[in-house]
This record gives structure tokens, C-alpha cells and sequence, in this order.
């Protein structure tokens, strides 16, 4: 049985292979990138212990990414729902509309203190580019981009977007055309680059360093969140629930890093992955729905794939969680029994968004629409003096025409 220590956060408790409950993580990298991955640990352990950089990165935050993010009551969906009432943390509110900008501004710190002239990254949907490009242009950097030829064909609006903040767009033609084949060509990259170029990884996933980097830096969410609890109850409740949803997992590990030490009964971490279409085997939920030990981007976690171990196609309504791996720190919160995983849907994901906006002025987009799904289902079954909050992480700007074409419908 794998167990979590406390009072250690959960970005350190791998082993010295940098693997999480012994599994978990690691490095499954070429010989060539081992150098350049030990210098950013090098560099990260010292800056994560020097004043001034937290400083500087505290002034970041408040001032440009614009923490702390609002922890409002939804008292109408509350009150709709009988039974627990329903909080959000409204995350979107961050400059960029989603927590992605809280890594990627931290990347651009470090490798501004690195002495680096050029950042680069992978994107899929875009919105981890579109991120990147937003924080290096605020930093000086010269960006690359590195995105399936067949993902820039369906994500134009992000494409647009990352053009616009100076970013090159670099197409990658091989394999699936699609996020994974970008991820080889970025890493491929910044191995012949590595002395004039910093790599950005845009969730909890890939090589042990970047998982690290990634949860270092959303966590500040949870910090707030966990002043704003004090701040808005008399006394800590006895009961809560957080719920996220989950891609790669860095807005959960972000929202829930301060309360990992807390007793499951106290406060449970609930992650909602993305079940896809209600009449399709088609899911980007390897947590929940029992998928196995396999190695994807430089890291072993739980992977949607076939019995050959080639990696499965996924598919959900959200672009945000259609990966088919997770974050090696939330496999070993699935292990450790501290997190519970389920899924939703796309149909219910769809159906929360239209509660959610119907009932409050609140915009989540379609990945926290999943942790919403999961809100309503449970709320009505818990007594008022329960507490569940959502971890509203993005907004839904983005997710517009989908909705206009998917509401009609349900
Ligand atoms: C990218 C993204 C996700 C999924 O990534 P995680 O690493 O799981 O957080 C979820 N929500 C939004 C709004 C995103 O942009």
C-alpha cells in the first residue's frame, strides 16, 4: 500500500529516480536530454529557496496574473440543488481566462534567470501555446510553438492568438500529426538548443522536472484558496469537498496541494475526468475508468491503451482533457486512496454548463463544466453543513461555438 507522508508537498515525495509510489513519473528520456534536464533541477531547487525569486514571482502573480482569484457562494445553484452548498473558486478570472498562466509565467522566470533568450513548448488544443506566447511576450522572450500540422488545421482561433504575441508556430508533420508527435519534436528541439532555450512542459506531466515545476507553480491556488476558506467561515468547516477536473491534472494538483495532509472525511479531493460521448467507448479518463501502467512523454502513469500498449485515440467534447495519460502525482493519489476519480460525460458536462449559466453569473468552460456535473449529482445526496467547492479553471469564451452548436441539442 502506498502511502503519502506529510508535511512534505506532494511534488517531493518521489524517489531519487523521480518516481512517485515507486511507479509513477521517472524519466524516460533520451541520453542527450539528461544533461540539460539536470541543469533545470539544479536551477529550479535553488531558485524554489531563494527569497527574492518568490518574491518576484509573488509580484508576478498579484500583478499580472492577477491572484487571488474570487471564491464566491453559488447561492442560486445552492439553493436549486437541496442538499450541499455549492462554492466556486473562479480561476478563469486570471489573466488568459484559465490557471495554465501561473506555469507558463513561472517558466518564463526561470528561464529568464537561466539567462535564456528563447522559450519553447508543445501545445494540442493551443491554449497551453496561447498561454506560453501571452507570458513570453510579457518577458521578452522569443517563443516557439511546436503543434500538430493537423491541430493547427482545427484550433485557428489559439493559432491566431499565439501569432499575435510574436509566437512562431513550428508545424510538426510526423506520426499522428497531433499532440504527441509535437511533444518528440519540441523535446527533439530543445536537446540541439538547450544552451540559448528554456522548455516548457504545460501541464503535470512529462519528465520528473517539469511535473515538479508545473504543481510548484499552481499551487499558489490553493494557497489562496485556503486564506479565503479561513476568511469566509467562522470556523474551518467539518465537511468539504473539492472537485476539478482533471487533463493532465495540474489545476487539481493546484487546487487541492494544500489539503492533501487533511483526513479523506474532512475534506475529499474528488477528480473528474472526461468520460467523452455517452454512446461511445471514447474517453480520455485513464484514471477512473482502469486503464494501465504505460509510458507516455517521458513518464510512466496510468494511459488509455490497447493490449499492444500503443496509445489509445480519445475523445471528449472538451480540448482541454482529451489527453490520454495523467499526472504521475495523481496516480499516486488514486493509489494512496487520498483522491477519488470518477468521470462525466460530454452530455452531462454539456447539461452543467446550462444549469451553471442559467442560474448563475458564472461562465465555466467545458473542462470545468466536468467538475460541475460531478457537484450536482452529488449535492442533492449531502446535508447543508457540507461545503463542496469547484475549481472553476477556465472560462468560456473559448468554448463558444461548440456551445452554440451542442446547446441546441441537448
Ligand atoms: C488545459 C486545461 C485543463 C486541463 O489541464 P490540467 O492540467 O488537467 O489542468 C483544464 N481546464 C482548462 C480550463 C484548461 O485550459
Amino acid at each position: 500500500m502506498i502511502k503519502i507522508k506529510k508535511k512534505i508537498p506532494l511534488i517531493d515525495q518521489h524517489d531519487k529516480f523521480g518516481f512517485w509510489g515507486g511507479k509513477f513519473g521517472g524519466n524516460f528520456i533520451p541520453e542527450t536530454l539528461k544533461k540539460p534536464v539536470e541543469d533545470l533541477e539544479i536551477l529550479f531547487s535553488k531558485l524554489r529557496n531563494n527569497k527574492k525569486f518568490i518574491l518576484e514571482r509573488d509580484k508576478y502573480f498579484k500583478n499580472w496574473v492577477g491572484s487571488p482569484t474570487r471564491f464566491i457562494k453559488l447561492e442560486n445553484l445552492s439553493n436549486h440543488l437541496k442538499g450541499a452548498q455549492v462554492w466556486a473558486k473562479v480561476v478563469s478570472d486570471a489573466n488568459g481566462g484559465a490557471h495554465k498562466i501561473y506555469n507558463a509565467t513561472v517558466h518564463c522566470l526561470i528561464a529568464k534567470k537561466a539567462g535564456k533568450k528563447f522559450i519553447v513548448g508543445d501545445t494540442g488544443a493551443g491554449y497551453a501555446g496561447k498561454m506560453l506566447s501571452m507570458a513570453a511576450k510579457k518577458f521578452g522572450l522569443k517563443c516557439k510553438i511546436f503543434m500538430g500540422a493537423k491541430d493547427i488545421k482545427r484550433q485557428k482561433p489559439n493559432c491566431d492568438a499565439m501569432k499575435k504575441n510574436g509566437a512562431e508556430i513550428v508545424p510538426v508533420y510526423t506520426g499522428s500529426q497531433t499532440l504527441v508527435d509535437a511533444v518528440s519534436e519540441c523535446m527533439r528541439y530543445w536537446v540541439s538548443n538547450c544552451d540559448s532555450t528554456h522548455m516548457c512542459v504545460g501541464s503535470t506531466v512529462g519528465p520528473n522536472i517539469f511535473v515538479k515545476i508545473c504543481g510548484w507553480s499552481t499551487s499558489q491556488i490553493s494557497r489562496e484558496l485556503k486564506d479565503q476558506i479561513k476568511s469566509s467561515f467562522k470556523k474551518m468547516p467539518k465537511r468539504i469537498k473539492l472537485i476539478n477536473c482533471v487533463g493532465g491534472g495540474s489545476s487539481a494538483y493546484g487546487f487541492w496541494s494544500e489539503f492533501i495532509d487533511y483526513k479523506k472525511k474532512h475534506i475529499e479531493l474528488i477528480g473528474v475526468e472526461a468520460g467523452g460521448p455517452k454512446k461511445s467507448k471514447l474517453h480520455a479518463a485513464p484514471l477512473s475508468q482502469g486503464a494501465k501502467l504505460g509510458i507516455l512523454h517521458g513518464a510512466a502513469s496510468y494511459v488509455c491503451q490497447n493490449k499492444e500498449g500503443q496509445i489509445n485515440e480519445t475523445e471528449s467534447v472538451s480540448a482541454g482533457l482529451d489527453y490520454p495519460g495523467v499526472s504521475p502525482m495523481h496516480c499516486f493519489l488514486k493509489d494512496a486512496k487520498r483522491a477519488r476519480y470518477t468521470f462525466a460525460t460530454d452530455e452531462e458536462a454539456l447539461q452543467a454548463y446550462k444549469l451553471v449559466t442559467q442560474l448563475e453569473k458564472l461562465n465555466p468552460s467545458l473542462e470545468p463544466s466536468h467538475a460541475f456535473a460531478e457537484a450536482i449529482k452529488i449535492a442533492p445526496k449531502l446535508r447543508k453543513n457540507t461545503i463542496i467547492i469547484v475549481n472553476s479553471c477556465g472560462d468560456a469564451k473559448k468554448d463558444k461555438d461548440i456551445l452554440k452548436d451542442r446547446l441546441k441539442k441537448i
